[in-house]
């Protein structure tokens, strides 16, 4: 059996939705096919930090247009993306005080709310926090964190509404070729026949594009978490969404006084673990992992102390060498696109990533786009994706 679309997209994570979402409001007909469930992927483990704060122009710019985004999701995609501004604080060491002076400098000239603080200003700002080793911070009050439910499910709900088709537990697509150019996609018995074909399927987006015979450099990046109950006065402040450099942990407040931080995997996130292969499943983080987790944050948060471990989750993300997302046209394939590559920060990509490649896929010019830096070409032309200030740890920055 066969039917036909404009655009097939493979994924309903936020970069799928996202794109297809995006296209459909342009005007072509789309089908999303998901294997599972929408945010059955990373989407749905997500801490889901909405922030703006990167070292290179280039992640900058998407992530000031996310955040845009989550601020008017109403008018800009319809529905809501439980966006909830509890602030973002991004705290380095002495010695990165300088790059994150600039790097705030940047931020405000892209037109957001930030400021820099030093270690009294942090306090005043999350008074739970002890200043111990803090050289400065970048403080959005304006920041925050997302649902991915709501954020997907609204996207997915737009689509639909612009004669979009959302086909669930298809089990896994393959690509339909034809002549060395990708004309479809088969999931079950059905091929979906389509002149443009979108992947945004998370790690499984390698071995889609070795479909096609595109080698990417795509591969799984387990991120685990926990949760913390913070034995806290009532109606205590929320932590804000935070990246401490200085304990390399990151955390966030959540509903009803729990804490959300980095648990197990950290080498992934740090980037000092080497790439993970194949498609094994990887365990949640054990009761001591997220304990241990802990620990790290115990000189930055003293409360935690008290605290009562919950329960723990991993999700499985797409690294990439450089970590950085892969987005655009595949080389050598008309009318095959890719947006992969989330590094750990791919949920507040997502959205403004996938207008842009929407607009790619309608037509404008990718080579003058926002988007091509992040072009799989980089990776042969060696055109890095670097800031004038960059940090040392990990992807995160
Ligand atoms: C614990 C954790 C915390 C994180 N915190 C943040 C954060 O605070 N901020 C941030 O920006 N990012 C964060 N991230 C990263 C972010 O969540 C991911 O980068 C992002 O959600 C990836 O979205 P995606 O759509 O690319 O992939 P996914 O969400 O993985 O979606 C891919 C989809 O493709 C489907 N699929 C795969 N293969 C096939 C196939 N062959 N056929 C059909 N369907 C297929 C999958 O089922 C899946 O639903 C975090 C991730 C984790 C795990």
């Amino acid at each position: 059996m066969a039917e036909t679309a404009d655009l097939v997209v493979v994924g309903a994570g936020i970069a799928g939705a996202s794109v297809g979402f995006f296209a459909a409001q342009r005007g072509l007909r789309v089908v999303v096919i998901e294997q599972g469930l929408p945010a059955s992927g990373a989407s749905g483990f997500t801490a889901g930090y909405i922030r703006c704060h990167y070292a290179n122009p280039h992640e900058a710019y998407f992530a000031v247009e996310s955040w845009r985004m989550h601020s008017h999701w109403a008018e800009v995609v319809g529905g809501q993306s439980g966006f909830r501004r509890n602030g973002f604080l991004f705290i380095v060491p002495p010695a990165l005080a300088p790059a994150l002076a600039e790097n705030v400098a940047l931020m405000r000239q892209m037109g957001v709310p930030t400021e820099a603080l030093d270690a009294q200003g942090v306090v005043l700002a999350q008074p739970f926090l002890s200043p111990e080793g803090i050289g400065a911070a970048a403080w959005e009050p304006e920041s925050g964190f997302a649902d991915p439910g709501d954020s997907i499910g609204s996207l997915l709900a737009g689509l639909r509404a612009r004669g979009g088709q959302v086909r669930l537990e298809t089990g896994p697509a393959r690509l339909v070729m034809a002549q060395e150019r990708v004309v479809g996609v088969r999931a079950g018995d059905i091929d979906i026949l389509a002149p443009r074909v979108v992947l945004t399927a998370g790690a499984a987006t390698r071995g889609l594009a070795a479909q096609a015979g595109v080698e990417l450099p795509v591969f799984p990046m387990p991120i685990g978490a926990g949760l913390l109950r913070r034995q806290v006065a009532p109606g205590s402040p929320m932590p804000a969404c935070t990246i401490d450099h200085t304990t390399e942990q990151w955390y966030r407040g959540e509903i009803g006084d729990d804490l959300v931080i980095g648990a197990g995997y950290e080498d992934s996130i740090g980037f000092s673990a080497g790439p993970e292969e194949g498609d094994k499943p990887f365990a949640s983080p054990t009761r001591e992992e997220l304990v241990a987790g802990a620990a790290r944050l115990l000189s930055r948060m003293p409360d935690l102390e008290r605290a009562m471990p919950r329960g723990t989750w991993v999700g499985v993300d797409s690294r990439t060498p450089d970590g950085h997302a892969i987005a655009g046209p595949l080389p050598g394939v008309e009318g095959l696109y890719v947006l992969t590559g989330g590094n750990g920060k791919g949920f507040k990509f997502g959205p403004s990533m996938g207008r842009t490649l929407a607009s790619v896929i309608a037509g404008e010019p990718f080579a003058a786009s926002p988007l091509h830096p992040f072009g799989l070409e980089r990776f042969t032309t060696g055109q890095a994706i670097r800031g004038a200030h960059e940090y040392a740890w990990g992807s995160f920055a």
